[in-house]
């Protein structure tokens, strides 16, 4: 028998009305955001007593309203993002917003596994963790705070969130929106907590408080290390320098279209953007002559040497990334070494060594080195060194399955797109669900709600088995 609204509220209500300590709130008092740390976590503890004990179906009506609140904010939210961070497109935040609102995965997620025979029943189910400790990043913030709470919910747990200070306005009207979707259908607030400045120290306290169990870091390598030694257990989505490959038997056409739409998502923020490509000599020309139509802008010699003088900085003698440059539009950066570039300029391209600064690094620009190998093999080898043993994404454009096939297990990572822009493996334009949070360095991949929950095995011996 389906579950009502009706029947839904009453539940909720009765849950409340046992735990006397956690009145309930109406959305203008209480939204999910606290001053410290140590109330976000207290909050998060209440809310996961209560949502231990509601069934799975008001999970999901929770998501659902999670869903569409995020559809209907979608615009907003990308502009939010923008303006506050100064980084991405606010066309393509609207599609990172609704692909997380229609392709995160929920409750169905959740699935038990039975054995039955002579000997009984067995039993395993997927259980929280209880309170989950989530970092999110500057790059992808609202999106990864509602992909999160989505699975992190769907899952049975509360998330305290302690997001990227850069982005804190927007994360925190994430968290707000998935506590008011949850209130809007007789839920409990603060099923999402997060503080309204966030620190290292604040993320300590998190990463060491007794009733955190699993922390969640996504971002770049100081964070996810950083919660690999906190002693707990810990999902990695760190950094990654996505490679695409092209050789001689793609469509190449079709390569340069692809290649191109995927590292200009978001001015290339997605981690999972091809972000530099490596090509076989004889077809080299060709890419790049039709990534020229495709509205890339071809910078030579003098030039491409003041480009990586304007967005990297020498920090104590090793050169890496300028903030300021990260997520901005690729006519702004030409115009700040001197090209007078047209606005329809999406992407700017450069052939250079496999050695250069400005195709080892992870830029996060719609900037795109392009590499000449002699052959498959060199292109191949000369890729996964780019990568730099993240095994995190890798791209290839090619029709041979061998070609394909060596490459794919080679470079080994989370995630490996064939013959389409990286973003179908969001679930955009490829088969599969969305996540904003790909553990590649702890090797669950792609993360859905399962990755958030524990097994535990249910034995019934000698009965329940009705065969
Ligand atoms: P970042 O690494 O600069 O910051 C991420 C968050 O970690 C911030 O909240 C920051 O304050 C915090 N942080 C950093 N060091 C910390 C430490 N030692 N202890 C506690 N907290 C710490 O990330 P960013 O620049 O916003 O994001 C870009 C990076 O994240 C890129 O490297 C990108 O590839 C990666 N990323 C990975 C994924 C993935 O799913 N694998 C998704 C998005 C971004």
């Amino acid at each position: 028998m389906a579950i009502t609204d009706v029947d839904v509220q009453n539940i909720v209500k009765q849950v409340l009305n046992q735990l006397s300590d956690t009145p309930s709130r109406s959305i203008q008092e209480e939204t999910g955001i606290y001053h410290n740390i140590d109330s976000a976590i207290a909050a998060s503890i209440r809310t996961q007593k209560i949502l231990h004990r509601m069934p799975m179906e008001f999970r999901e009506k929770i998501i659902a309203n999670i869903r569409k609140k995020t559809i209907q904010n979608a615009t907003k939210m990308a502009e939010l993002g923008v303006m506050e961070t100064g980084m991405g497109r606010i066309g393509d935040k609207i599609i990172k917003h609704q692909l997380v609102a229609e392709k995160t995965p929920g409750t169905e997620d959740i699935v038990t596994t039975a054995w039955s025979g002579d000997r009984g029943l067995t039993l395993i189910e997927q259980g929280p963790f209880g309170v989950i400790g989530a970092i999110t990043p500057s790059t992808n913030p609202s999106e990864t705070v509602i992909c999160n709470a989505i699975g992190m919910l769907a899952g049975g747990n509360t998330v305290v969130f302690n997001p990227h200070p850069g982005a804190i306005g927007i994360s925190n009207f994430a968290v707000q929106l998935v506590n008011e979707a949850s209130i809007e259908v007789g839920g409990p607030d603060n099923i999402a907590t997060s503080i309204l400045k966030p620190t290292l120290e604040s993320a300590d306290i998190l990463f060491k408080h007794p009733e955190v169990p699993l922390l969640v870091a996504t971002g770049g390598p100081g964070v996810v290390t950083a919660v690999l030694s906190s002693g707990k257990r810990a999902i990695g989505a760190g950094a990654g320098n996505p490679p695409v490959v092209v050789d001689e038997t793609a469509d190449i056409k079709k390569a340069a279209a692809d290649i191109v739409n995927g590292a200009t998502l978001d001015n290339n923020l997605p981690c999972i953007a091809e972000k530099e490509v490596i090509v076989v000599g004889e077809v080299a020309d060709e890419l790049m002559y039709y990534m020229e139509q495709n509205d890339c802008y071809k910078i030579e010699d003098q030039l491409i040497e003041k480009l990586a003088e304007t967005v990297l900085v020498n920090k104590n003698g090793k050169y890496v990334i300028d903030r300021k440059w990260v997520g901005k539009d690729a006519w702004k950066i030409l115009r700040a070494i001197g090209v007078d570039a047209d606005e329809s300029v999406r992407c700017i391209i450069f052939e250079a060594g496999a050695d250069h600064i400005l195709v080892e690094e992870e830029l996060m620009m719609p900037i795109l080195g392009i590499v000449r190998a002699k052959d498959v093999d060199e292109a191949i080898e000369i890729a996964i060194r780019l990568e730099h043993g993240n095994r995190h994404s890798a791209h290839m454009h090619s029709k041979n399955v061998d070609h394909l096939t060596r490459f794919g297990q080679q470079v080994d990572t989370a995630i490996f797109v064939k013959n389409a822009p990286s973003y179908a493996a969001l679930g955009f334009g490829g088969e599969g669900y969305c996540t904003f949070t790909i553990a590649s360095r702890t090797g669950e991949g792609l993360t859905s709600a399962r990755t958030f929950t524990k097994s535990r095995r249910c034995v019934m011996a000698e009965s329940l088995c009705i065969r």
